[in-house]
């Protein structure tokens, strides 16, 4: 069967454009593709620049410091999927693979024959439609191939590299001297003609990255925190066990601000709260800790903060949560659904 072709839209963006898929299910290459995923999967994310998801990144830039000539900037791959450039994550991939002491544990197959398979499956374009570049938004291992070629891309050789990099896929969150700012861009431009990064800086001492916002807060107002309203934030309990640190956390949403929430969620009188019940009922002696709140997002519009809230906590799964959030997310986000649909051979 071939793939099917089909566009999303994205509807956070001007005039709504599509997101190309070509959805490989069923299709010759499918099989092979996805074990090639297996294969390359545990070469991705060695690297102190990887996010795996926006919780971790919240947690990695808590507390620090954005000195005076410093600034918060996002840069973004225009298109990094059909962009990606397929000779080059060729050699790349291969030269990992040589160098990867473990491949035997996971496969008998020779770093050439894995090259020769993906090759084809990233080539491989039937009779209805031909993809001139990139890798297929679709097939279970272009995201492998497009991580694995950032990585690369992301060794850093500007003069002036930023103070941090952190990136998920194609979004990168960075720290850098305002002064550097400029010729770290033109340095990500020049890299290959390919990649293009778009980039933006804060506004209003704030930066959106992922489903998170990072607010610039100085050291004399630090307690701002505590006044933010329309919050999604994160609770972690700060007890102890036997085996360590407390991991139970929980996530929620307020209108109100982030300190009378999280008041509430204490008093005695808040018996049908679950960080009340956790602390007082189920887990004597927990505690919890205002200063130790993760803010995940904010929105000042009821609806949309109710969709994040459901939407952080689909993702982040925190263990006192009893149910989804205040919104009910389609089933269509249900992570079982979803690996129903893309792998159907192996549930
Ligand atoms: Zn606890």
């Amino acid at each position: 069967m071939p793939p099917k072709f089909y566009g999303l839209p994205k509807i956070h963006k001007v005039n709504i454009p599509l997101r190309p898929i070509v959805s490989s299910i069923d299709s010759i290459t499918y099989s092979s593709a996805k074990f090639l995923a297996e294969i390359l999967s545990p070469l991705v994310g060695n690297s102190i620049h990887h996010v795996v998801n926006s919780l971790e990144f919240s947690k990695l830039i808590k507390n620090k410091r954005v000195e005076e000539d410093e600034e918060l900037r996002s840069y973004e791959v225009t298109a990094l999927f059909t962009s990606v450039p397929v000779d080059k994550s060729l050699e790349i991939i291969h030269t990992r693979l040589q160098n990867d002491p473990t491949l035997s544990n996971r496969t008998t197959v020779t770093p050439q024959q894995i090259i020769k398979l993906l090759e084809v499956c990233l080539r491989c374009t039937y009779t209805f439609y031909q993809q001139i570049r990139g890798a297929a938004m679709g097939s279970p291992v272009s995201p492998v191939v497009c991580n694995l070629y950032m990585e690369d891309m992301e060794q850093l050789t500007a003069l002036h590299p930023p103070i941090w990099w952190y990136r998920y896929v194609d979004d990168t969150h960075t720290k850098l001297k305002k002064a550097h700012a400029q010729e770290f861009t033109d340095h990500l431009n020049s890299l290959d003609p390919d990649i293009k990064f778009t980039t933006e800086g804060e506004v209003n001492r704030s930066l959106a990255f992922l489903d998170t916002l990072t607010l610039l807060v100085s050291p004399k107002d630090k307690s701002q925190k505590k006044d933010i309203t329309g919050a999604i934030y994160h609770i972690p309990c700060q007890g102890k066990t036997t085996s360590g640190k407390c991991k139970d956390s929980y996530i929620g949403e307020s209108e109100r601000t982030l300190k009378t929430r999280f008041l509430e969620h204490c008093r005695p009188s808040s018996t049908s709260s679950e960080i009340f019940q956790h602390i007082h009922i189920e887990s004597p002696g927990h505690h919890v800790d205002l200063a130790q709140v993760n803010f995940l997002d904010r929105e000042p519009r009821h609806f949309e903060r109710g969709v994040k809230e459901a939407i952080h906590i689909r993702v982040n799964k925190p263990t006192l949560n009893r149910d989804v959030g205040r919104h009910k997310l389609p089933k269509i986000y249900d992570p079982s659904r979803v690996r129903k649909i893309t792998c159907p051979k192996s549930v």
